[in-house]
């Protein structure tokens, strides 16, 4: 192939975790190529700073060594020379999660955010990879999984594949190994399953059926008519550990880790909770493959990988995304409508949990998802509020407001596909697909909807107001309830078992602990001089009546510390949704809603 960009990858040295990577470029720019690492992977909006993986690099032209410039933490600049130049490096890669690269003995996986160098100024021509097998006889049965398009490469071989520019190269993840595979269709599009990981009994076939049911009925929501999928292949790559949770989305592709014991065993039938988290996740990363992937917000098309790219609307990509993710798992038929309203409950009450929800909007939220939501501490539930949670409560108010408004006529579902049409659609085509602005998705909902929502807008996307969930769920024959009324005493604290110490992880504003004087981080050791472990707590605890004052002994940076506190109601918030059989009309449109069969 002329005139492209060139990488081998070889897993190199598995036990020192080492990715071995090439790169040739035919026509450096003669005054001096500039190559860089991204700083960061689209989808997670953290600051990653992947180059510092990066253990050794050299270039040569011509036989000849090349100078290579550190310019900054993930900037290097070739001396100029004429002919071809090639980079060679080494990429450091253990981190067990799904937003950079792995490599050990068992399996090898990478985003290419962590191991392909981008070539500025040739980023629009094909990029080309040569994915290596790595030495041994034992690593013979190795195979490659990836929705990369090969060039000279049999499905799930070594070999070639091929990009047709760097972002769709760094938008593909590799795993290589040996694991567990199954196929299936949607809607005549082939979907691989990858697990990766010793999962003993695992139950291909059922975890095949459930999610061809959430994939066809994800295809179905976005083009109704057609039923066309957006990509002509697809994959989920999933590794398996003991305990992990976590996906990022591609445009072909999902990365996910899950607890083995998420994955569904030969021989049982029933949902744990595990596995309805774990297709709830597969539901969330197959659903970005048309919003965030292909509808994208104006800041990420396209991407600078080299900063922070600032958007207000992550409540709308992350959040209406977490909306989906449930819904459709009710809708194709994998729970039942009891179970989801148990979802939503926990969502309404994981927002209404902290203050911060007083302080930051989702648009705030989403703006500063680089410094807060992403970089987390023991303060976050007094200072911020999750654009996942509310933004997905945001999605559920709008569409029961537009489902009641418009009779049933309009939903939600026609505001996506809207926005599919007009931006989500062509993205990857020739034509080059433009982004989502703040006051585009404003404009869509009114037209679309046919209602004036710019006070919904200002209330609950840019202001902090609660939304009014009991009343906009009433038409549908769904009962909010709040239980916390009856609540047993609490201290406004959650805690977190360190060893066999039970330590203070939040400490909330406004609760007895925090009035009381106490910190998050506190190792709570008595209570009323008897002895508090993480085991006890709770117990000792549920003897003691609302309004009741205690004693409590803590120890701060090992100094022992004495409160006075008073018991107040537990106030976390203990909602509950129930569907109710009647009225009928009421049954009629949550059936709708839901995709179930009336009761009525
Ligand atoms: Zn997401």
């Amino acid at each position: 192939m002329k005139n492209t960009v060139l990488y081998t990858i070889a897993p190199k040295d598995l036990a020192a975790h080492l990715f071995e990577v090439t790169l040739t470029v035919d026509k450096p720019d003669p005054d001096g190529q500039i190559f860089f690492l991204p700083a960061w992977i689209p989808g997670s909006y953290m600051i990653r700073e992947f180059a510092r993986n990066i253990v050794r690099i050299n270039a040569q032209s011509d036989g000849e060594v090349v100078t290579l410039k550190k310019l900054d933490k993930h900037t290097w600049q070739a001396s100029p020379c004429k002919g071809t130049i090639t980079l060679e490096y080494e990429v450091y890669a253990w981190d067990l999660s799904v937003r950079a690269a792995h490599l050990d003995q068992t399996h090898g996986f990478f985003n290419g955010t962590s191991v392909f160098l981008s070539v500025q100024g040739q980023e629009n021509l094909p990029h080309v990879v040569d994915i290596r097998r790595p030495e041994g006889e034992e690593l013979k049965t190795w195979r490659v999984a990836t929705a990369l398009p090969q060039l000279k490469a049999k499905r799930y071989g070594f070999g070639t594949y091929v990009a047709a520019n760097y972002d769709e190269l760094i938008d593909h993840p590799v795993e290589m190994g040996t694991f567990d595979l199954a196929t299936f269709k949607a809607h005549g599009v082939s979907h691989d399953i990858v697990i990766t990981g010793r999962v003993p009994n695992l139950d291909m076939a059922r975890l095949s059926a459930d999610l061809k049911k959430i994939c066809e009925a994800q295809i179905a929501l976005f083009e109704p008519k057609s039923k066309r999928a957006p990509m002509d292949r697809y994959v989920f790559l999933t590794l398996a550990v003991g305990d992990g949770y976590g996906g990022l989305e591609h445009r072909a592709s999902t990365a996910l880790i899950c607890s083995r014991n998420d994955l569904p065993v030969k021989g049982q039938k029933e949902m744990s909770e595990g596995y309805r988290t774990y297709l709830g996740l597969c539901s969330h990363e197959y659903f970005h493959t048309w919003n965030v992937k292909r509808i994208k917000p104006a800041a990420f098309a396209p991407y600078d990988l080299r900063t922070e790219g600032y958007t207000s609307l992550l409540w709308l990509f992350e959040g209406f995304t977490s909306y989906y993710d449930d819904l459709m798992l009710v809708r194709s038929g994998v729970i039942d409508e009891a179970a989801y309203f148990k979802l939503v409950g926990k969502t309404i009450n994981g927002v209404l949990r902290g203050s911060g929800r007083t302080k930051q909007s989702v648009a705030e939220s989403s703006f500063d998802a680089w410094t807060k939501y992403y970089r987390q501490d023991e303060n976050s539930p007094n200072a911020i509020v999750s654009y996942y949670a509310k933004g997905s409560l945001i999605g559920l108010a709008l569409d029961l407001a537009i489902r009641t408004e418009t009779k049933g006529r309009k939903s939600l579902d026609d505001v996506m596909r809207a926005l599919w049409q007009r931006y989500g659609r062509d993205f990857y085509s020739d034509l080059g697909g433009a982004g989502v602005t703040e006051n585009d998705v404003e404009r869509l909902f009114d037209e679309i909807a046919g209602l004036k929502l710019k006070r919904f807008f200002d209330r609950y996307v840019r202001g902090i107001d609660d939304l009014p969930l009991g009343k906009l769920l009433a038409p549908f024959g769904v009962e909010m309830s709040d239980k916390r009324k009856d609540a047993k005493p609490g201290l406004g604290i959650r805690t977190s078992r360190d060893g066999n110490d039970c330590k203070l992880a939040n400490v909330y504003e406004g609760g007895a602990a925090h009035r009381a004087g106490l910190s998050a981080g506190d190792i709570l050791i008595a209570m009323d001089g008897l002895r508090v472990s993480a085991s006890n707590f709770d117990t000792l605890l549920a003897r003691y009546r609302v309004g009741d004052a205690v004693t409590l002994h803590a120890f701060r940076r090992d100094e022992l510390m004495m409160f006075d506190a008073t018991l107040t109601p537990d106030d976390a918030p203990q909602v509950t949704l129930a569907g109710q059989a009647k009225p009928a009309a009421h049954a009629r449109l949550r059936a709708a809603w839901l995709g179930t069969k009336s009761a009525g």
